[in-house]
Parts: C-alpha cells; sequence; structure tokens
C-alpha cells in the first residue's frame, strides 16, 4: 500500500519528536577512529558488500566536531582513555556510543592492568554488540538497534547527564 493511500489530501501529522528522532537517527555520522584488530571490521562495513551507505553512514567524520557516533572499535588502553574521552567531548551532542567487541564492551581476554574493563568506565554507551571480533553483519544489527532506541528518545537526550 503507498504511503499516499495513508495521508488523506496530502497531509501528514506527526509530533515534533517523532519528527526530530527520525532525522537523527537517518542521519548519524560516525567518528572515523580505530583502536585495534575490531576497526578493520568496521571499515569493512563501510565497503559495497556490506553497504554502511543504506543508512547514510558511509562518510566517516575526521573531526569529531563534525561526528555524532563514536564506534568504539578495539581495546581501551589506560593510555588512550584520555583521548577517548576528549574526542567523545569534542562531538557536539545529542551523540552516541557503539562499544564495538569483547574488548570495548568488557576488556575481553585482556584482564590487566593495561586495558580498561568497558569503555562504559569513560564514556556512556548505547548499545553493546559482543564478539571477537563481531562481523559487519552484527555492527549493521547494533546500528539498526541504535535507530530503534533514537526512535524512542526524549528531545531532552542532549541535555542528559553524563556518566564517567
Ligand atoms: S574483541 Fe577481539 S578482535 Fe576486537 S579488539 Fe578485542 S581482541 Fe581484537
Amino acid at each position: 500500500m503507498g504511503l499516499e493511500e495513508h495521508i488523506p489530501n496530502g497531509l501528514l501529522l506527526t509530533t515534533m519528536e517523532k519528527a526530530a528522532n527520525w532525522a537523527r537517527k537517518s542521519s548519524l555520522w560516525p567518528l572515523g577512529f580505530g583502536l585495534a584488530c575490531c576497526a578493520i571490521e568496521m571499515l569493512c562495513t563501510a565497503a559495497s558488500r556490506f553497504d554502511i551507505s543504506r543508512f547514510g553512514m558511509e562518510i566517516f567524520r575526521s573531526s569529531p566536531r563534525q561526528a555524532d557516533l563514536m564506534i568504539v572499535a578495539g581495546r581501551v588502553s589506560n593510555k588512550m582513555a584520555p583521548v577517548v574521552r576528549l574526542l567523545y567531548e569534542q562531538m557536539p551532542e545529542p551523540k552516541w556510543v557503539i562499544a564495538m567487541g569483547a574488548c570495548a564492551s568488557t576488556g575481553g581476554v585482556f584482564n590487566n592492568y593495561a586495558i580498561i574493563q568497558g569503555v562504559d568506565k569513560i564514556v556512556p554507551v548505547d548499545i553493546y554488540i559482543p564478539g571477537c571480533p563481531p562481523r559487519p553483519e552484527q555492527l549493521l544489527e547494533g546500528i539498526m538497534k541504535l535507530h530503534r532506541k533514537i526512535e524512542k528518545e526524549s528531545l531532552k537526550k542532549g541535555q542528559r547527564i553524563k556518566r564517567i
């Protein structure tokens, strides 16, 4: 059934919140950075076989000031933690974070003093993706889950309290 049949006289009614959330989820721009092996799978997601451009996300931004999605792909060392936090703070609101893989989510096999045991210790995480490494299809599934999460968010998302 065509959209026109749902819209008598060409009139479409919605709420400000739904329209804003639709725009937000449809224009996520990822920050272009990777920390370890999971980043290779993230890069593959942008290739034609997996085609992240179906979501309008194929241009990974080089500046955090132009990005609203941080995909933490790889283990986070104590040395890199302040850098990751700084990049997150430089991203404008509203912004979202995906922890890609076991290392970013929990430290993975690196249960030692050098590695942060989960990136949620330094930035608020919206979606966790398991696997070592997760395949590109899993990252795409995580992105679609994030879309569904954004659809239900309040417009006050930009004012949420930051957890550290
Ligand atoms: S989860 Fe596995 S593939 Fe990903 S960064 Fe850790 S060791 Fe590498």
